[in-house]
């Protein structure tokens, strides 16, 4: 560069102009790049941990200061800007599970779960299990309604109902229970992928267990689940509640716990009137009885 300055200084006066003295090299003053402390370490004993770690549970909590990402098992798990979290525990979860919180230079923090299994309601019954191969008359009624759950259930909305105490949607007998499953002569069937309320009749209201974003709202009764309702709590929690004789809010709406969001019915495949409340995270199935206060 001082080279190639002196190079041109000397081209002006070869060319007969006025050269003016170079002007004081300004001296820069030194300044000493100020090196960013070294973060703490994160610490796994700094996990804040609230919830039921059982099968079909949850965990409400806070990542450790300086964590950048969660894992729950392989599982990514969505951080508010506090580091706050919510994580669901499959029926079928593992005994230990692991949240892994990365920092963004790498570090990483791992909590060990202990995860209690449950003794599910097992029935087992002297009848074959029922032939599973749909028509193609239901299929082509059925695909639609699969693809409009599925849709319903990526949304994301910015719902705080999954940081709430949830609150019983209905009062009434409970006459299924979560988790319970039927063996056919040795071929387990589906488990009861829901809590079941009845109220001895149809047409008893509903409300919203927890605040949420109505992300479906099925009028035209599903073949299976009736007139359908699922509601985003938000971090990937949801509600889906079935077999309403009414609904009485639409796709979009915010509701608030304790609202009244439909009618208990026995639409779709339902032997009689009840309300079946499912509740999943990220694909994970969770029992609502573990979300509710007893009673
Ligand atoms: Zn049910």
């Amino acid at each position: 560069m001082k080279a190639r300055a002196g190079a041109a200084l000397g081209a002006l006066a070869l060319l007969g102009g006025c050269v003016s003295p170079p002007p004081p090299r300004v001296v820069e003053p030194v300044v000493a790049t100020p090196q960013p402390p070294m973060p703490p370490p994160m610490l796994a004993s700094d996990f804040e941990i609230d919830g039921a770690l059982e099968q079909g549970g949850w965990i409400r909590g806070r990542v450790p200061r300086g964590a950048a990402r969660l894992a729950f098992g392989e599982v990514p798990v969505t951080l508010t800007p506090d580091g706050r979290f919510f994580a669901g525990i499959d029926r079928d979860a593992p005994a230990r599970l692991r949240l892994t919180a990365t920092s963004a230079s790498g570090q990483t923090a791992v909590r060990e779960l202990a995860i209690a299994p449950r003794e599910w309601r097992i029935e087992r019954v002297d009848v074959a299990l029922r032939g599973s191969v749909p028509s193609e008359t239901f299929m082509a009624q059925r695909r639609p309604e699969l693809a409009a759950i599925a849709a319903a259930r990526a949304v994301r909305s910015d719902s705080q109902g999954w940081a709430q105490r949830f609150a019983w949607p209905a009062t009434g007998r409970i006459s299924g229970r979560f988790g319970s499953q039927r063996i056919y002569r040795g071929v387990p069937g589906a488990y009861h992928s829901g809590l079941d309320i009845a109220t001895g009749g149809s047409g008893a209201p509903y409300v919203a267990p927890a605040d949420g974003v109505v992300v479906l709202a099925a009028q035209g009764p599903f073949s299976l689940e009736g007139n359908l309702i699922i509601i985003d709590h938000g971090m990937g929690l949801n509600s889906a509640f079935l077999h309403s004789a009414t609904l009485a809010v639409k796709q979009g709406e915010r509701v608030r716990q304790g609202q009244v969001i439909g009618t208990i019915g026995a639409t779709g495949r339902a032997t009689g009137p009840h309300l079946h409340w499912s509740l999943m995270w990220n694909g994970a199935r969770l029992d609502p009885l573990l979300f509710l206060p007893l009673r």
